[in-house]
């Protein structure tokens, strides 16, 4: 096979297109690959098909690919038409997409890099700078986003994450497959509003449940564009009603504690996350451990056994229904312990949202788990100039966009 027939492979070139030269660059380590149009066929204009009148030809270059260890380059002057209906346009070339200066075949492979490293790896496997990687998965967010006719919004659930240092949030929304929807900046009402406005109405008239933290700001944003409905989707996921007890359960101790005497405290010190854990993933040694702590620290072990009959209620163990909660939100608001009552009036409060969330098994541990993904997405960002193209990172790797590229 001889060099051209090579190339026209490698290229996927087809009449008219055809490489007329291969040229070595040592110096450079470069090859460079030529191409022509056959211009005997005649030549067509891009939108209607129809032959027109060659306009002039414009020389132009595109990365592709590396031939072993030679970065390689294709030339080609490039026809333009002039049709009598669409004006002086651009024959489109098969081997790369629009004004890219990079050929299909590695703007895709750097994409395909880029779900997997960070892009300063990629920079250097492939020898170009961070504008250019940033600029492909820009394009390939903006595609994928485009493509993105139906997205499943279900059962939606949002969630806040810090990003970078001090107190800098955004706002992800997810779905129940993990599929990052849109995401905002700020933890605010607004930011969920933000998001929102970014869905296909379509896609939002079959929301049924959007799972959420407490926080009065989504419940109200979500009041706000779902009207009405709101009532019947907010739904307050479990992670959170256990965050709420386990709190209760550490400050009770902590207020008990002061009361002990010294060795006590500091044997109650060393076991205090015993406390915190679920009843049934205890050692036996453990579980011995609590049973006798329970003597001396009667109101800790009482808000403990609230929020593992919580657990309970939720896990269906108990009658997962409004009396079970019933009877529980009494034993709370009755007991005469403070952080308990407390914690029980916020459940109240929410308890709507609570009946939802296990009504449809709704729950945010795929949004945890999207919120721990972009954790570790920051831990690669390198090269991150701003916020912005962090966002656009994780809807790169979390959205689940169809990006890929075709002619
Ligand atoms: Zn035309």
């Amino acid at each position: 096979m001889d060099q051209l027939t090579l190339y026209n492979r490698i290229l996927e070139l087809s009449p008219p297109w055809h490489a007329t030269s291969v040229d070595l660059k040592d110096d450079e380590s470069e090859v460079v690959v030529t191409v022509a149009f056959d211009q005997t066929q005649g030549v067509a204009c891009p939108v209607c098909g129809n032959q027109c009148t060659l306009y002039d030809q414009r020389s132009r270059r595109w990365r592709h690919l590396d031939t072993c260890q030679y970065k390689t380059i294709v030339e080609a002057s490039v026809p333009r038409v002039n049709c009598p209906e669409h004006g002086v346009l651009t024959v489109q070339v098969p081997w790369a997409d629009g004004s890219s200066h990079h050929s299909i075949k590695f703007e895709n492979e750097v994409l395909k890099w880029a779900q997997e490293v960070s892009i300063l790896a990629i920079t250097r496997r492939f020898k170009t700078s961070w504008s250019v990687v940033d600029r492909i998965i820009q394009k390939a967010i903006k595609r994928g986003l485009s493509r993105r006719w139906e997205v499943d919004c279900t059962h939606l659930s949002v969630d806040e994450t810090c990003i970078g240092k001090g107190r800098d949030f955004i706002t992800i929304l997810s779905n129940r497959n993990g599929q990052v929807i849109a995401i905002s900046d700020g933890r605010s009402g607004s930011s969920l509003l933000n998001c929102l406005s970014t869905i296909p109405i379509q896609c939002l008239q079959k929301t049924r449940t959007i799972s959420m933290d407490m926080s009065s700001a989504h419940i109200e944003a979500t009041k706000r564009f779902f009207g009405n409905k709101a009532n019947k989707m907010i739904s307050i996921d479990h992670f959170h009603v256990s965050k709420v007890l386990t709190t209760a359960v550490s400050s009770t101790r902590l207020s008990e504690l002061k009361e002990q005497p010294s060795l006590d405290k500091l044997h109650s010190h060393k076991t205090r996350y015993l406390w915190l854990r679920n009843r049934h993933n205890l050692k036996v040694q453990q579980s011995n451990e609590l049973n006798l702590q329970q003597t001396s620290m009667v109101k800790t072990a009482y808000v403990w056994m609230l929020k593992e009959k919580a657990r309970d209620i939720w896990t269906g163990i108990e009658p997962a229904n409004r009396r079970s909660w019933a009877q529980w939100l009494y034993l709370a608001q009755n007991s005469g312990i403070k952080a308990l009552e407390l914690a029980a009036e916020t459940i109240r409060a929410h308890l709507k949202g609570i009946l939802t969330a296990m009504k449809h098994q709704s729950s945010n541990a795929r949004a945890e788990a999207v919120n721990k993904n972009v954790k570790n997405l920051a831990r690669l960002a390198h090269g991150f100039r701003n916020r912005d193209r962090y966002k656009s990172l994780i809807m790169f790797r979390y959205g689940q966009l169809d990006m890929s590229m075709t002619h």
